[in-house]
């Protein structure tokens, strides 16, 4: 297929599955992570043995310095950039009244700067060749009120927004952005959701279930194809039907 995606945090969760399925779609994978060294290596192994390439990329994507020399990285190792998927971001839940700088600061700084930081670095890329494809990985929060999410909604509120501004902006350029805003999916993050919540949130959703990381990692990858060529700037909502 000769395309190349970045796909950030993919040690583990949902970007780790949307890299395998980009992987079984024929796209070369890099794979970026912040601290687990030994996850991201276990995901790039199982990429390779579906006989494309891959290659871990260290980098906290709240800083610029270090996305930078990632992407200068990942132009030595691949040449080119088809698709980045936005998708590393951290959730600390905290009613208003708890919430604390230390955390708020971190918050923003990965969900919206490091959204903003690759963003800004794949379409440099993608601009000279004239195409190209970015999906932020966004949350059911931004649109429907969670206790305790105040920062963690802000923060994919934010994605929405900037996902429609970067579409409007980078469409000339031949790049397509778009969103989806998962619901509950079942991954390390859904961990911190006491057990009494999660049975509560799980009466709550149509389908009577969490999603599963491969859920969102089909969505995405459509997103990807030629199929989806005319859709730019939308959030897709994937949430079993709790925002209805
Ligand atoms: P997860 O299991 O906690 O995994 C987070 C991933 O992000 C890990 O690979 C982690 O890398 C990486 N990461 C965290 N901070 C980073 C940083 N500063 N720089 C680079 N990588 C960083 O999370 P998940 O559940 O898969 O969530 C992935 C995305 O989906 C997030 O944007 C989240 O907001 C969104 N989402 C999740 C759910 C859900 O229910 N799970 C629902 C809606 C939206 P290391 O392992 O190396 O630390």
């Amino acid at each position: 297929m000769g395309k190349t995606a970045l796909v950030t945090g993919a040690s583990r969760g949902i970007g780790r599955a949307i890299a395998l399925r980009l992987a079984k779609d024929g796209y070369d994978v890099c794979i970026n992570y912040n601290s687990n060294t030994e996850l991201a290596e276990k995901t790039a192994a199982e990429i390779r043995s579906l006989g494309v390439k891959a290659a871990v990329y260290k980098a906290d994507t709240s800083n610029i310095d270090e996305v930078k020399a990632m992407f200068r990285e990942l132009r030595k190792d691949f040449g080119g950039l088809d698709v980045l998927v936005n998708n590393a971001g951290v959730v600390d839940d905290a009613y208003l009244l708890m919430v604390n700088r230390e955390s708020l600061e971190k918050s923003l700084a990965i969900n919206i700067q490091g959204y903003i930081n690759c963003a800004q670095q794949a379409a440099l890329r993608m601009a000279g060749a004239g195409k190209g494809v970015i999906i932020n990985i966004s949350s059911v929060s931004s649109i429907l009120a969670v206790e305790g999410q105040t920062v963690y909604s802000a923060t994919k509120g934010a994605v929405n927004s900037m996902t429609a501004t970067m579409a409007k902006e980078l469409a000339p350029r031949g790049i397509r952005v778009n969103a989806v805003a998962p619901g509950f999916i079942g991954t390390d993050m859904l961990k911190s959701i006491p057990e009494e919540l999660a049975a509560k949130y799980i009466e709550a959703i149509p389908v009577k279930k969490f999603g599963t990381a491969e859920d969102v990692a089909n969505v995405v990858a459509g997103l990807c194809s030629d199929d989806f060529s005319y859709m730019t700037g939308q959030v897709l909502v994937l949430d079993g039907g709790l925002s209805l």
